[in-house]
């Protein structure tokens, strides 16, 4: 195994949207096979044509893109590959690993009936695979299943699992209109595609068995397995839509970066010690199969918008920029034009270290996005009594010559507030909604240094002559 190279695949099967679920155990073949320098791919199993629209396709395809997670070659239709199961079906048979079977579906129901009743397992023992006397009638066709022993799957998270070859009945590969079932087209396309390591949800552990068994029949290398727990919600409970968002084009629109995503996707079932931050390059450093844990991951929203709030911070102002726009994009809000664009990310730097979400950026940085004259709200027109108001227009004079720098800001609004018997604080509240046109925003300094003087005394001038 140590000389080949690894491949890994995410298959989702089309459902019209991309789960978070699904998100997770791309995320991790994407980090095993980039890791070590594998391929990993994208193989759409779209073989349930009433649900495989063009659409569900591309919801899939938005949140691969979205996330950052890009795949080697084209994306491979699975049902494009009917034909190949059906040849791979058709192999098994002519050398003896699978069998014609003619029982009807009644023939079946009756076989259950009985066997009920006599109080046997009800598994389906087809009369059909030994004989030779075919008739000229619609069958299926189904793998000659060993009926005696053990198959295990060597699992690299669950350990081994051994199944009693007994509990599992010969299973359909192809089905009387000639489609292959989806048990026997994952094993057909994983081989065909080269997978060397099948890391999926562990809801598919069940399914290894038979996949193993096919894999045996055609005298194909397993690939390593490595089922892991699924996600569950705050309370322990497997995730559903009532836990909140499960699309991962959910947290998209609400603005979280993708890498933060991919971080706290990474989280959600895989631990590197105390690890809960870390970038894309330690996440491939570190990733292992060996860091996956046996029992479910909880989503926790409040983990996430820490990891956000941690991204953000790391980003440079450019990116950030960018992420923005796209978030206005995924969102359809109207985007940010170039003068906007320049004027958030000159105000970035004092933004980025305490916003949780790239609308909390956006929030933020609106003092330097507003256009003249500012609207106040409430709390901001309040401030602007006229005392205060008064105080505002001394500034404007004073601040009218003085160079335009952090230490001399600091010096002319503090000798300002000492002038006037007040604390800093007092005269801060004024400048800030004068400045930004509401009660929360970055330091009265920065936004006076982003928006240049200029605009702050065309500003300060605007709230001082507010209310009159
Ligand atoms: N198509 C399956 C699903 O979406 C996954 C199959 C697999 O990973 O083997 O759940």
């Amino acid at each position: 195994m140590s000389q080949q190279e690894i491949v890994t695949r995410i298959a989702p099967s089309p459902t019209g949207y991309m789960h978070i679920g699904t998100a997770r155990t791309a995320l991790f073949n994407w980090l095993y096979a980039r890791k070590h320098g594998g391929r990993f791919v994208l193989r759409v199993e779209d073989t349930d044509r009433a649900r495989s629209t063009p659409e569900a396709t591309r919801a899939i395809l938005d949140g691969m893109a979205w996330l950052g997670l890009d795949y080697d070659g084209e994306a491979v239709s699975q049902f494009a590959r009917a034909e190949r199961h059906r040849e791979v079906a058709e192999q098994m048979l002519a050398q003896g690993h699978a069998y014609k079977c003619f029982s009807t579906q009644e023939e079946i129901a009756a076989f259950r009936e009985t066997a009920k009743a006599e109080g046997r397992s009800t598994l389906f023992l087809s009369p059909w695979r030994d004989r030779e006397d075919h008739p000229a009638a619609p069958y299926v066709i189904r793998l000659k299943a060993p009926r005696e022993g053990v198959t295990v799957i060597a699992d690299q998270v669950q350990g081994d699992v051994t199944i009693q070859n007994t509990t599992l009945d010969d299973m359909i590969l192809l089905r009387s209109d000639g489609t292959p079932t989806y048990m026997h087209a994952v094993v057909v396309d994983d081989h065909d595609m080269g997978v060397t390591h099948v890391i999926r949800g562990d809801d598919h552990l069940n399914n290894a068995a038979r996949q193993i068994q096919i894999y045996a029949a055609m005298g194909w290398e397993e690939p390593v397995w490595a089922h892991i727990p699924l996600i569950h919600g705050e309370d322990g409970k497997k995730l559903s839509k009532r836990h909140g968002a499960t699309g991962v084009m959910e947290y998209a629109e609400m603005g979280y970066p993708a890498s933060a995503m991919r971080n706290y996707l990474a989280r959600l079932g895989w631990a590197h010690g105390d690890d809960e931050l870390f970038t894309d390059a330690q996440a491939l450093e570190w990733f292992d199969l060996g860091g996956i844990g046996k029992s479910p991951a909880r989503l926790d929203m409040k983990k996430l918008a820490n990891v956000a709030a941690w991204h953000i911070a790391q980003t440079d102002d450019a990116d950030l920029v960018a992420q923005v726009q796209g978030y206005l994009s995924v969102t359809g809000q109207d985007s940010l034009s170039q003068s906007q664009q320049d004027a958030l990310g000159a105000a970035m730097y004092c933004l980025k270290d305490r916003a949780k979400s790239l609308p909390d950026l956006l929030e933020k940085g609106q003092f330097a996005l507003a256009e003249r004259p500012l609207s106040f709200d409430d709390k901001a027109a309040k401030v602007l009594d006229p005392v205060s108001r008064g105080i505002l227009n001394e500034l404007t004079a004073q601040l009218q010559n003085v160079s335009w720098s952090r230490d001399t800001l600091e010096g002319v609004l503090n000798t300002a507030a000492d002038s006037h018997g007040l604390k800093f604080g007092k005269l801060a509240g004024p400048l800030r909604a004068a400045l930004s046109g509401r009660m929360i925003s970055p330091s009265v300094f920065d936004m006076m240094l982003v928006i240049g003087r200029d605009e702050t005394l065309a500003r300060l001038t605007d709230a001082a002559s507010s209310g009159d």
